[in-house]
């Protein structure tokens, strides 16, 4: 396991600064799209969190629903809830130091990013949807996961990402090995260029056909 240590950062960014970098980053993992939404969404505050709903007046009380000990903000659910430190502490979770507290969860977030590689900070990203996921698990069907599932259950996930992502990279990676590299070239002494692919899906026995026709400029005249 990699230690990881957070750094105190220096001078600091302007709001709008730190959310272009928040978001630039995000954007660049390598996880399933809804993990990004989520982690956007926890960043931004705007995941229903006991404390957002006590805001809005929904709940009556804006306490952890798991420890009953703090008010349920973003950075005690994802950080300092006694539950959730369990799960950072399992052996197979990227954060072996995680300094408890509450604290400014847009910040942290930030932090990590900078101090952690990315496989890295990938994992911290499903983890903290798995810790999501088992809070709302508890919530709504009063099942509780050990620490060790929910670690489990994020990185098996990620694997499996990776995985399927790498076997798309190399099929179409052997798609354009096979038909070589090809750039589109304006006619000459012809008016028009047609130029068409077809496909033919075995299992479900249908013909896909595209067809495209430029002018001797490369203006497009049907798509
Ligand atoms: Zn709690």
């Amino acid at each position: 396991m990699v230690q990881q240590r957070l750094l105190q950062t220096g001078g600091e960014p302007s709001n709008s600064e730190k959310r272009n970098e928040i978001w630039s980053k995000m954007w660049r993992m390598n996880v399933p799209a809804a993990t990004k939404l989520f982690v956007w969404r926890a960043v931004s505050d705007l995941l229903p969190t006991r404390k957002n709903l006590w805001k809005k007046k929904i709940v009556e009380d804006p306490l952890c629903p798991i420890c009953n000990l703090n008010e349920e903000t973003i950075s005690h659910v994802m950080w300092s809830c006694p539950a959730t430190v369990d799960v950072w502490g399992d052996t197979r979770s990227p954060i072996s130091k995680w300094p408890s507290g509450d604290c400014n969860f847009e910040q942290k977030w930030l932090d990590l990013c900078r101090v952690m590689n990315r496989e890295s900070i990938e994992k911290v990203a499903v983890i903290m949807r798995g810790i999501w996921y088992r809070r709302n698990k508890y919530v709504f069907e009063n099942k509780f996961w050990r620490p060790g599932n929910v670690v489990q259950m994020a990185v098996t996930g990620l694997e499996d990402y990776y995985s399927v992502n790498e076997k798309k990279t190399g099929l179409n990676k052997g798609k354009g090995e096979d038909r070589g590299e090809s750039h589109w070239r304006c006619p000459v002494d012809v008016d028009f260029k047609v130029n068409f692919d077809g496909a033919f899906d075995q299992s479900s026995s249908k013909i896909g056909m595209g067809v495209v026709i430029r002018d001797k400029k490369g203006r497009l005249l049907l798509l």
